[in-house]
């Protein structure tokens, strides 16, 4: 408002200021130009108000001529014409200045509008700059900034304070100078590719502290881009993760010495365990012993298989926490590897006086599979119907085709589930009921495991119940091997049947620092009818191997002195020990101990305690003397 009256005012003044100078200079004037004086009044009051003002100065100035010329007794020429025309002249040309005039207001306005954003914009980015500063002086990360190229332009004040170097001798490749030797090489090669490649980075490398100590810092970066998405350089933070590096890597230790004590424990547990299993075998084979040493027996073997499946639980939880779990597959029809696991259930489900009620399906269907351990998932699944559930009762296994898959589903009508251990009873060590309330508890690895294992075969593994009292159901599905559907009498049947030339006899050599081991073995196969003979270490091996001239060497790896791998490898080295069967008998029983042993030029390798079926078998398949 109080610039438009300004501009009014300027306006007046100016017709004003015209009209006085008329007069003053009227003599010199005469009657020439007598508008066009008027018409700078007009352009004055345009330029300072606009159009309005303009119209104002024109209007005064037209009033002004017009008073004059009714002045009958003026004594200078009259400013205005005295035609119309000149009138219509006046209006016309006073019209085109205040448009012109309006136009250059408008535009000198908006230039002035312009300038201001401009200047508060300016104002705005050095606030912003400012807070930006401060708030990455107090941030806990070391923050850097660089150009486009690829020059270091900025760091906070962590930085400097980290490396304790002012920030000029930072800028520039300042900063390259702290890097650690061995890492420089990389960490520039990252820096410079992702720089080219106008990708975000994150790399660990090792930086010098002001101290002297290199630690390691995990370093970040991200492009930075103008308005107008051009690239302007880099940005980015960098945390000192010597700490947690340490900590990682004080868990890798213990995590391998657990792996290390696992493999030991079972190892050592599989020396003793084999002994009592061997010498059960031989007190089994006589033919004549009273009922409650039979029984004895049993029970001592019984047991003995339950510890024997917990170390190997034991061991394959390592393997599989370190993806070192093979499978050997193979096509295989399921209803055999049901049967299979079934059988070995068996022992549990008939002391917990269950009824196995099956439906198979009508078709034999056949996965690519390794069939010991699809086996050793089912039996695990059997073996908990066993245990959660109350006997009498029925266990249902059914398996089908469902699209591409085979489906395998195991349902009890046991304690069942409560539905938020549903999903955490599959992870390692998580047990629904604790195990030292149970009867016949377990490690609470067995689903985890078997899970992992059905993973690893393309399949999956669920578990449904209603709740607790309810019953529960685990289903397992697999794909279907290619061409999977087949007669029955094709699949593969298990093979229990006696090998041929079961009644073959062979001179054998046992060889195991563990006496209790190499003696009940020698007296299992010399029961058998074979020619043994027992040393215990590597160097009467060698010699015993010489002088005997066995057929079949069935000898123990980790013996003091001369190993058994050792051994193996000098009698190989021997023209007489060419062809001789050498099996490795060892509680070492990982991927890595049977490459070890095979390297050697062992011909088998056996996990202790061997069962005594499997161990006749690979000596009666050995071909007889002669
Ligand atoms: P374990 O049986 O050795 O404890 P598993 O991994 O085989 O270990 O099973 C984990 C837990 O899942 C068991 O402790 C039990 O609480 C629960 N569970 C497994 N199977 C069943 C089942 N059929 N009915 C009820 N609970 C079960």
């Amino acid at each position: 408002m109080r610039s438009i009256v300004v501009a009014y005012a300027v306006a007046l003044g100016a017709v004003a200021a015209v009209v006085v100078c008329r007069f003053v200079f009227g003599p010199l004037l005469a009657n020439t130009l007598p508008l066009v004086t008027l018409f700078g009044a007009v352009a004055v009051a345009v330029w300072a108000g606009g159009y309005r003002s303009g119209l104002v100065a024109m209007a005064a100035g037209l009033l002004v001529c017009v008073g004059i010329c009714l002045w009958p007794h003026s004594p200078n020429p009259p400013l205005l014409g005295r035609s119309s025309f000149d009138l219509a002249a006046y209006l016309f040309i006073s019209l085109l200045i205040i448009g012109f005039g309006e136009h250059l207001h408008r535009v000198r306005r908006r230039m002035a509008d312009k300038n201001r954003e401009i200047d508060l914009a300016l104002k705005r980015a050095e606030e912003s700059e400012r807070r930006f500063r401060r708030l990455a002086d107090t941030a806990p990360v070391m923050i850097w900034a660089s150009d486009e190229d690829k020059l270091a332009t900025w760091f906070n004040k962590q930085w400097l304070d980290f490396v304790g170097r002012p920030l000029e001798q930072e800028l520039g490749n300042g900063w390259t100078e702290n890097l650690h030797p061995e890492d420089s090489d990389r960490c520039l090669q990252v820096y410079t590719s992702a720089f080219d490649a106008r990708m975000p980075f994150s790399m660990e490398y090792r930086l010098k502290r002001h101290d002297g100590e290199y630690r390691w810092v995990l370093k970040k970066g991200i492009p930075l881009y103008g308005p107008h998405d051009e690239f302007s350089g880099y940005i980015g933070s960098c945390i000192d993760i010597g700490d947690h590096k340490r900590l990682e890597q004080s868990l890798r230790d213990a995590d391998r010495r657990k792996d290390e004590f696992l493999a030991t424990l079972s190892h050592e547990l599989r020396n003793p365990l084999a002994a009592i299993r061997n010498s059960v075998e031989v007190i089994k084979r006589k033919d004549h012993i009273d009922g409650d040493l039979r029984k004895v027996g049993e029970i001592i073997e019984r047991q003995l298989k339950h510890v024997s499946r917990l170390l190997e639980d034991l061991l394959d939880l390592s393997r599989v926490s370190h993806n070192k779990l093979v499978l050997r597959k193979e096509r295989v029809e399921i209803g055999a590897v049901v049967q299979d696991a079934v059988e070995r259930s068996r022992e549990l489900i008939d002391k917990n006086i269950h009824d196995i009620v099956m439906a198979p399906s009508p078709a034999a269907l056949f996965v690519d599979a390794d069939a010991v351990r699809l086996s050793q998932v089912l039996c695990n699944l059997f073996d908990n119907a066993a245990k959660y559930s109350e006997g009498p009762s029925p266990i249902e296994i059914r398996w089908e085709q469902q699209d591409q898959e085979v489906v395998v589903c195991v349902k009890d009508q046991g304690i069942g589930i409560a539905p938020e251990m549903l999903d955490r009873i599959f992870e390692m060590f998580s047990q629904s009921v604790p195990a030292r309330t149970q009867s016949q508890g377990g490690l609470g690895i067995g689903l985890s495991l078997s899970r992992h294992i059905v993973q690893l075969h393309g399949g999956s593994m669920r578990a449904k119940s209603d709740g607790p009292a309810k019953g529960s159901e685990f289903i397992v599905r697999l794909p279907l091997a290619s061409n999977a559907i087949g007669r029955r009498d094709e699949a593969i049947p298990a093979d229990d049947s006696p090998a041929p030339g079961q009644n073959r006899r062979h001179r054998v050599l046992v060889v195991d620092d563990s006496r209790d081991s190499a003696d009940s073995l020698t007296m299992i196969l010399s029961a058998s009818g074979h020619e043994v003979r027992a040393v215990y270490d590597g160097e009467a091996a060698i010699q015993a191997a010489g002088t005997f001239a066995p057929a079949i060497i069935l000898m123990d790896v980790g013996m003091p002195g001369v190993s058994g791998i050792e051994a193996c490898r000098r009698i190989r080295a021997e023209q007489w020990g060419k062809n001789i069967h050498i099996v490795a008998l060892t509680g070492w029983g990982q991927t890595t101990d049977r490459q070890r042993t095979f390297e050697a030029g062992f011909n088998d390798h056996l996990v202790k305690p061997v069962d005594p079926a499997v161990l006749m078998k690979v000596i009666s398949e050995f071909p007889a003397p002669g």
